[in-house]
């Protein structure tokens, strides 16, 4: 999963580039009557608001019902809009704009990111600990320079019989 800033589109090909296995992003694959049935692509982009796990949780629920999932990698990128705010300036402002208290309606950890390391770590943690997980699947946090193009990765949490 990676931001919807659109200056980390880059890092879905990065991702494939990085594991070197992934293809993306592939091609489609036509009926005899031309009807698109699928696709040769593995990687499978989750596009939301920083790249953060929260919001990303249940599609790798339901990707893995869909298809399987062997690994999950969290992208979060240099320059990202969620480290701009903090979890008081944006409920507060939100109580001043939208007249409504939004302090309790969201996990603000997960949201807000004031350090890479920490955020990659909260995310992969996130995801590793929530039952719509897969067990079996590799959970990387990878940071992505949106200038260079360069994938760092920070985190890595795969399961001992995979390894
Ligand atoms: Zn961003």
């Amino acid at each position: 999963m990676h931001c919807f800033d659109p200056r980390a589109a880059g890092a879905v090909q990065a991702v494939a580039d990085h594991f070197g296995d992934e293809v993306y992003p592939g091609e489609l694959l036509l009926s005899g009557a031309g009807r698109k049935i699928g696709s040769t692509a593995t990687v499978f982009p989750l596009i939301v608001g920083g790249g953060r796990a929260a919001d990303a949780l249940r599609s790798i629920t339901v990707s893995q019902h869909l298809f399987g999932v062997e690994r999950v990698v969290v992208v979060h990128h240099s320059f990202c809009g969620a480290t701009s705010f903090t979890a008081e300036g944006i409920t507060s402002a939100w109580k001043e704009e939208q007249h409504s208290d939004i302090s309790s309606l969201y996990d603000w950890d997960g949201i807000a990111i004031t350090d890479f390391e920490k955020s990659l770590n909260y995310d992969v943690s996130l995801i590793r600990n929530s039952p719509g997980t897969p067990k079996h699947v590799e959970i990387y946090g990878l940071f992505y320079d949106i200038d260079s193009g360069e994938l760092t990765e920070l985190v890595r949490d795969v399961p001992a019989e995979a390894a």
